[in-house]
């Protein structure tokens, strides 16, 4: 509608314009028209006299209709002395009014109203050589007829247009909405709670398809999310269950059964560190969700992974002699500067040693190296251990997952996510070769 309205109101102008320019431009004409035949009947005045204007007003009057045009030439107090056929012309012309304007010699122009007619006439009037009034008068009916015709013309055609723009922009707008229609009918579906549906895309034209392919790419994203934390509130529940369920029993059976007032120590004891184990389970998952979601903003610092691998190792040496591991470290000469947290990357490297510690036989060999490669710092911890089976190796970053073979060992199944989030975080990368029986190693990137 406010394209139609732009566009009738725009035409008014234009119409208007071209209207005004049309009978300034007819008049013009017509004055230059009656110039020239007021010049040729001067001239024939002077030299053929009454006689002679009589014969041509006559003729002239006669070929051009004597309803269209009159010829008059009248004395200086406005008697006529020769004219055309004027008996439907009345005393169109005559009035006293037109001697006061009349002064010089020049052409006087005027429009008057027609006395019988209902178009009105225009005169011009010339003194002669001999103080007459030359008259000639031409009636506007064709001028008036033309603009008539031109109105006539361009309404319709401007009411025509006017209908068919209407009728085609209500069709386009029409068409374009519908995309916009199935978006938002797929959005009122999901908001009542189905997230299988997607927006069909149609032909609507890219900008709409384009927008409903956003639309479903989002809600593949939101519906993985959602998928994912499904998964994460279910493990939760499950993982956190069976502690909790073990504390409970234990309680149980101590309170029904024992009077020992030591067994009820043991009891104890054993509840406080099931109840570690919870706290710690939640903080990691805390963490883990902290770092994936990139809200880990404590202040970085100038860490030197070096000094944080030297210490990781002397922390886990004790261990590893206690199992009866060989643990090898390799360290560049410089110090290899990231900025990061540096419990951050303490927390990753002491996962990963713990890891390969936990999973490797007595009389294994774990090292760890740190280097460099062009953009990164390179942490590799590489174990002789029982190794990882190809079917597990896709999943062993997620949260709680846990190898079959690894079930007896003691964990949680969050420290590779946890590392995974934290080097994520910190946009570097984190993988994994492995052997099934041979060994493992775990190759760390983060950018310098
Ligand atoms: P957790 O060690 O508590 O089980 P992780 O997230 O650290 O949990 O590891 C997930 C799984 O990946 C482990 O259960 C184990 O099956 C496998 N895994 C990790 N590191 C090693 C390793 N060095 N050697 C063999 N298997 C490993």
């Amino acid at each position: 509608m406010l394209y139609a309205i732009l566009f009738a109101v725009l035409s008014f102008v234009v119409f208007s314009v071209v209207y005004i320019t049309l009978a300034s431009d007819l008049r013009l004409r017509m004055d230059v028209s009656l110039t020239d035949e007021i010049k040729e009947f001067e001239a024939l005045y002077k030299t053929k006299g009454v006689a002679g204007l009589k014969d041509e007003f006559r003729r002239e009057a006669k070929s051009q209709g004597v309803n269209r045009v009159f010829f008059r030439l009248l004395s200086p107090r406005l008697g006529v002395i020769a004219s055309s056929d004027t008996r439907s012309w009345g005393k169109t012309g005559l009035r006293q009014s037109i001697l006061g304007s009349l002064k010089d010699n020049n052409e006087l122009f005027m429009t008057i109203p027609h006395e019988n007619h209902h178009y009105k006439v225009r005169i011009v009037c010339k003194r002669t050589h001999d103080n007459n009034i030359l008259q000639i008068g031409h009636t506007l009916r064709d001028n008036v007829e033309i603009m008539e015709s031109y109105r006539e013309i361009f309404g319709t055609a401007m009411l025509t247009t006017l209908i068919f723009s209407i009728l085609i922009g209500w069709f386009v707008a029409r068409h374009g909405m519908k995309g916009v229609e199935r978006v938002r009918e797929t959005a009122l579906r999901i908001g009542r709670g189905n997230l299988d549906y997607r927006v069909p895309l149609g032909g609507e034209g890219t900008e709409i398809n384009n927008l409903a392919s956003a639309f479903n790419n989002m809600l593949e994203r939101i519906q993985t999310l959602i998928k994912e934390m499904r998964e994460v509130t279910d493990n939760i529940a499950h993982d956190l269950r069976s502690p909790v369920t073990r504390i409970r029993g234990m309680a149980e059976t101590t309170l029904l059964a024992s009077q020992d007032i030591n067994e009820f120590r043991e009891m104890a004891s054993i509840v406080v560190e099931e109840s570690d184990r919870l706290v710690s389970m939640i903080n990691t998952i805390l963490e883990i969700s902290k770092a994936n979601s990139g809200l880990n903003d404590s202040p970085k610092e100038r860490a030197d992974i070096k000094k944080v691998v030297e210490d990781a190792y002397e922390l886990f040496l004790a261990l590893a002699e206690d199992k009866g591991i060989g643990i090898k470290l390799q360290l560049p000469e410089d110090s290899l500067y990231v900025l990061c947290n540096v419990s951050d990357i303490q927390r990753v490297v002491a996962n990963l040693m713990d890891n390969a510690i936990k999973f490797t036989p007595e009389g294994g060999q774990v090292s760890i190296s740190v280097g460099t490669d062009s953009d990164n710092a390179v942490i590799r911890i590489t174990d002789s251990g029982i190794g990882i089976p190809k079917e597990d190796l896709p999943h062993i970053f997620e949260r709680f997952y846990r190898g079959e073979k690894s079930r007896t060992t003691p964990g949680t199944g969050l420290g590779l996510s946890l590392a995974k989030a934290i080097i994520n975080a910190y946009k570097g990368e984190i993988t994994v070769e492995s052997t099934p029986g041979k060994g493992s190693t775990f190759t760390v990137l983060i950018p310098i």
